[in-house]
């Protein structure tokens, strides 16, 4: 890992340098933060997971013609991508209030919304992620018309298609948040889902005992993170009978 150029170094991934122009390698850490990193910790194996459902997920979206940076993954935490440039506005889809919407707008956790709803919010951690206007968007020039068009269309399909996903394997999918980029092809650019999809950037929960499979056991101190997000996976098919920590704990030695 160390031998590798460093581009970029997130909460939660590491970027590298990949080996074909327009690649980098996705890092997936074990690092967890909260409350735009007031809270931090460590999740072992959470990187290993989160790089097989992220792995999963994007070529199922593939599939049904989303396009995507993920190429394909090469190890138990990396995946080779393709080099974008992120637009900076956080797109959030909801299907049931939960979190900061409930805190900003005194809505009750739990509440089903009649539509799904799309929130915009600028990529900032320094301004702790603010919700915007599609407006805001436009006259700071972090993305045209299009673009906007595009990640609106992309989101809601996105949230379609893993809404069946996870009922189908007794899981509501309450809300998440996407990232999308600039993938430069030639002359063209075209806007593409990046980032990640994991239990770190959606709220997962039973449809039957309504427990928490996502990053709100970490954020509520509830505990049990990682056995939540080893039984997504499970679901999912991904990973069945792989002990988690013990992978971890190989993949840290062979990276040290
Ligand atoms: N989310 C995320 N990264 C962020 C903000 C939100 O992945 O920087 C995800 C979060 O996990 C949840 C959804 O987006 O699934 C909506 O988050 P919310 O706005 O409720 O904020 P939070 O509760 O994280 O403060």
């Amino acid at each position: 890992m160390s031998r590798r150029n460093k581009l970029y170094e997130g909460k939660a991934k590491i970027l590298f340098e990949g080996p074909e122009p327009n690649t980098i390698i996705q890092y997936f850490k074990d690092d967890a933060t909260a409350f735009n990193a007031e809270k931090k910790g460590t999740l072992t194996g959470k990187g290993v997971i989160n790089n097989h459902i992220s792995e999963y997920i994007f070529g199922r979206l593939s599939d049904i013609g989303i396009p995507n940076h993920f190429i394909k993954r090469l190890s138990m935490r990396e995946q080779l991508i393709k080099a974008v440039e992120i637009i900076p506005v956080e797109i959030i889809v909801r299907n049931i209030a939960a979190g900061s919407i409930c805190k900003r707008l005194g809505i009750e956790e739990g509440t089903p919304l009649p539509h799904p709803l799309v929130e915009y919010c600028y990529k900032s951690d320094e301004f702790g992620d603010p919700v915007i206007a599609e407006e805001h968007i436009l006259v700071f020039d972090w993305a045209n018309e299009i673009e906007i068009e595009e990640m609106h269309h992309y989101a809601l399909r996105v949230n379609d298609f893993l809404s069946g996903l996870f009922a189908g394997i007794g899981i509501k999918l309450v809300d998440f948040k996407l990232e999308f980029g600039r993938y430069y092809e030639g002359e063209d650019c075209i806007t593409i889902l990046a980032d990640e999809i994991s239990p770190d950037g959606c709220r997962l929960w039973d449809m039957e005992t309504g427990e928490k499979l996502d990053k709100d056991r970490f954020r509520r101190d509830l505990g049990g993170e990682m056995e939540a997000y080893q039984e997504v996976a499970k679901r999912l098919g991904i990973l069945p009978n792989a002990d988690i920590t013990e992978i971890a704990d190989h993949q840290a030695k062979k990276d040290s």
